[in-house]
């Protein structure tokens, strides 16, 4: 009783201990059964699935509760410092098997729920992914906070709570139709809101000078227009850490000064659409994967939610009267690539304006509390904001942001006295084709450090992408490779290999990857090997099953699984890929290639296309027409067969990549940022057939040459070529397979005899291919026979796929982020009690 135990007054030293739930069946069948009476208003006899998934998932989270609060208590009580990620995506895929993983409860729910005779696995199927993120990029947020929680290290991820996700990919006769993806119609147990801690966030207007009280003249904002933040938290369990960090959301919202105006209007039409006008920031995820759609909604999802972040964590996670001059020492924002990086003038502004400190003193606070990642070498990828809209929306930033370039273009000048071109390549503002900001040069001027995402990756930035700013600033630039979290892409996914891997070397592997190098051996031992083929198997049978159930795709599980699963980009180069099964097939309708030679594959596919990029969405419509061709002829016996899922996401990707045999990672060299599919791929015992490109070229390293198919220009040969002028048509001309393959396309072959179809795709080929795949077709061709001689020796592949798992555990997100705490962040871990 609290009011007798406490007399009714909460101190430090009376605060009340957070409850702790039993962790037994019965107590989790009590717990659920309460969920489902008094928190889904429902009995057991009249439960739907979605209602009985519901309270299922609540009651899971029940046990993780004494976790976060004593995280957030303790957090508290210290102030250890503490990242804050800020990122546009967080892509977490579904959440109930991560929360049972960390909550050890598994078992316990297995039991407890068939005790009530309720099948756990019909209500895992009830959960809609989370899809707020298109790829990579929004994964890798997702993987990191997992790490960090797991490592004890104090983390905050802020981002945008999207009202629609990804959209949801379907195909009408092959073509790529897209639905909005209505993720949150059915409920969503995982998050807490918070509308009483809601935050303003301000919009266009003007900037005025002002007096202050000691008579200097200063500039403020008189913002136009506002919106609310709401956040929404979520918890991010560590993996047997005891810590719960906590995942910060933001949803937006009408101002109440919105409603006032409304309600005394008295027009209803117009409240309406004021609020509509509000609540869009935070209403889609823009589905553009690496090239910046130039929005203005865009670029007010960006000011929003980084606004709400930095003002969150000033006003609410610091404590009372902190003195922000020791910001550096509690807090480091890493923006993860250029979306978030409006948070630079945004805190300038919240120092000066709102703070009333002196510029020099802002600016070097903000250089030492950010650190900037970037994520691409494509140019047209590097996000710039034309100035005209900058200054309507954000005016106080737009002026910041020159008053930032002025003393940068300053310090070069004195720098390079002698080098006016130079001062002006490296503007933070561009003059052409518009006056815009260059959002990666004003994230690596404010950046206390500058990072690529793989070792070639920084290398290129260093000496292409940001060349000018490496030689100003060396010491700023440094790399961290990518990784992914072995709890949810091994442990989780592929339970059948995380059993024979622990039973091998112990289960130490889990948060230590780096312990599955004690597997190495064992490649050579002949029993282990057949039992890491019949789990392969295994996991062709499941995903062979989710197929047919999923979309009614029938594979074959004795078959070569040739996986090709990402976002659909010209640069990754679907079309290669293709490439070689319609020469495959010509050749094998030809009769110059005899069926009994070929090797039976089942090529999967998964990808989504921005729905605005045309050529992709041909190419997709490509992809499928070959599939139906193939699948229904006859002639090829089920030797070949493609298998495209319509809408990857994360729960496809775990099924999916625990049955791959062959992982295609084929961008050309020198595009790929890194890449984190392929790593994916390399854990669960996938050869990777791949260019020098990203994170390949350290997996390649690892596994050694012997046990990856290596194939392709690399990236100055590419250079060259581009350099001397690039002819894909010569290729045509001299490749009569090639030649015969782009023919029979064009010809109407799995168009209905419709010549006009594809031509588009295969004129893109001809006469521009901007990304040299038909200079890169002939060693691919033959790389794969390579790879069919390869897996004609099944003990030597599985040895060489055992190989692939052994050297794997450089590519946990916990040694990245081991990485970016050493070089970038210097937060030690802190125990969470
Ligand atoms: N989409 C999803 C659903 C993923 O899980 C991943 C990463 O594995 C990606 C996209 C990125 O794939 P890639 O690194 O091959 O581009």
């Amino acid at each position: 009783d609290i009011r007798r135990g406490y007399g009714g007054r909460v101190t430090a030293e009376t605060i009340p201990p957070i409850a702790v739930r039993e962790h037994t069946v019965d107590a989790f069948v009590r717990e659920f059964l309460r969920e489902l009476n008094f928190g889904q208003g429902v009995d057991l006899t009249r439960a739907s699935v979605n209602d009985k998934y519901l309270a299922m998932a609540r009651t899971v989270r029940h046990y993780l509760m004494t976790r976060w609060l004593s995280t957030l208590r303790r957090q508290s009580e210290l102030q250890a410092k503490s990242v804050a990620y800020l990122s546009a995506e967080f892509l977490l895929g579904r959440q109930l098997d991560n929360a049972l993983l960390a909550a050890d409860l598994e078992d316990i729910v297995t039991e407890g729920l068939a005790s009530l005779g309720i099948e756990l696995d019909e209500l895992r199927q009830a959960e809609v992914e989370p899809g707020l993120g298109n790829g990579g990029l929004g994964r890798l947020a997702a993987c990191f906070i997992d790490s960090l929680a797991t490592m004890n290290v104090p983390c905050i991820g802020y981002g945008i709570r999207y009202e629609y996700g990804i959209f949801q990919q379907t195909f009408v006769d092959g073509e790529q139709v897209e639905k909005p993806d209505d993720w949150l119609r059915l409920g969503s147990p995982w998050e807490f809101p918070h509308p009483e801690s809601a935050v303003t966030v301000d919009f266009g207007g003007s900037v005025e000078q002002y007096q202050d009280d000691d008579g200097v003249v200063k500039r403020r904002w008189v913002p136009g227009w506002s919106v609310l933040g709401v956040p929404y938290n979520y918890m991010v369990p560590g993996y047997e850490s005891g810590r719960v960090n906590t995942l910060r959301l933001w949803s937006a919202r009408a101002t109440r000064a919105f409603d006032l105006e409304i309600f005394n209007s008295g027009d209803y039409a117009e409240a309406v659409r004021a609020q509509t006008f509000a609540e869009n920031i935070s209403k889609v995820l823009y589905p553009e994967d690496s090239t910046p759609q130039g929005k203005e909604l865009r670029l007010q999802q960006q000011y929003f939610f980084v606004a709400c972040s930095i003002k969150d964590f000033v006003d609410q996670v610091l404590p009372q009267g902190f003195d922000l001059h020791k910001l550096p020492e509690r807090i480091v924002f890493q923006l993860n690539d250029t979306h978030p990086v409006i948070a630079v003038p945004e805190l300038m502004r919240v120092l000066v304006d709102e703070k009333g400190w002196d510029w020099d003193d802002a600016w070097a606070t903000t250089q030492q509390c950010f650190a900037y990642t970037c994520h691409t070498l494509l140019p047209e990828a590097l996000e710039v904001w034309p100035v005209e809209l900058l200054g309507r929306l954000l005016p106080r930033h737009l002026e910041i942001i020159y008053r930032i370039n002025e003393e940068f273009l300053e310090e070069l000048r004195e720098a390079y006295p002698d080098d006016e071109l130079r001062v002006r390549r490296m503007s933070i503002i561009a003059e052409y084709p518009v006056r815009a900001v260059r959002m990666a040069y004003l994230a690596t001027v404010a950046g206390s450090k500058v990072n690529g995402v793989a070792a070639l990756h920084s290398q290129l930035l260093r000496d292409k992408v940001l060349d000018d700013f490496a030689q100003h600033w060396p010491e700023k630039f440094t790399n961290v490779t990518n990784g992914v979290t072995p709890r949810r892409f091994l442990k989780l996914s592929n339970p059948g290999l995380s059993g024979l891997i622990t039973e091998a070397i112990g289960d130490g592997w889990v948060t230590d990857l780096d312990r599955l190098k004690g597997l190495e051996p064992l490649a050579d031992d002949a029993e282990f090997r057949r039992r890491f083929r019949e789990i392969k198997h295994a996991n062709k049978l499941r995903i062979a099953d989710v197929l047919e159930r999923r979309d009614g795709i029938v594979v074959d599980p004795e078959t070569l699984f040739d996986v090709m699963v990402k976002r659909l980009h010209e640069y990754k180069r679907q079309t290669l890929k293709l490439l070689h099964i319609v020469s495959l097939y010509e050749q094998i309708t030809t009769g110059r290639l005899a069926l009994a030679d070929v090797t039976p594959r089942t090529f999967a596919f998964g990808a989504k296309a921005a729905p605005g990029y045309v050529m992709a969405k041909q190419i997709i419509a490509l992809i499928n027409a070959v599939g139906r061709t193939l699948n229904e002829d006859t002639s090829l016996e089920g030797r070949l067969r493609i298998a495209f899922p319509a809408n990857y996401n994360v729960t496809l990707a775990e099924t999916l990549i625990p049955a791959a045999d062959l992982s295609e990672q084929i961008s050309l060299a020198g595009k790929e940022a890194s890449g984190t599919g392929n790593m994916k791929f390399m854990l669960n015992g996938a050869l990777t057939i791949g260019t020098d490109d990203g994170a390949n070229v350290e997996i390649r390293q690892l596994v050694g040459d012997e046990n990856f198919f290596l194939f392709g220009l690399d990236e100055p040969q590419v250079a060259e070529i581009v350099e001397r002028g690039y002819q894909p048509s010569a290729y045509y001309e001299t490749n009569a397979d090639l030649r015969r393959a782009l023919d029979l396309i064009l010809s109407g072959a799995f168009s209905g005899g419709d010549r006009h179809t594809f031509e588009p795709v295969v004129a893109n080929l001809l006469h521009e291919d901007r990304f040299l795949a038909l200079a890169d077709f002939q060693a691919y061709v033959d790389a794969q026979a390579k790879v069919d001689v390869a897996y004609a020796d099944q003990e030597a592949w599985t040895r060489s796929a055992v190989l692939n798992v052994a050297r794997g555990g450089f590519f946990s997100s916990d040694r990245s982020m081991r990485d970016y705490i050493d070089r970038i962040w210097h937060t030690p871990p802190v125990s969470p009690s």
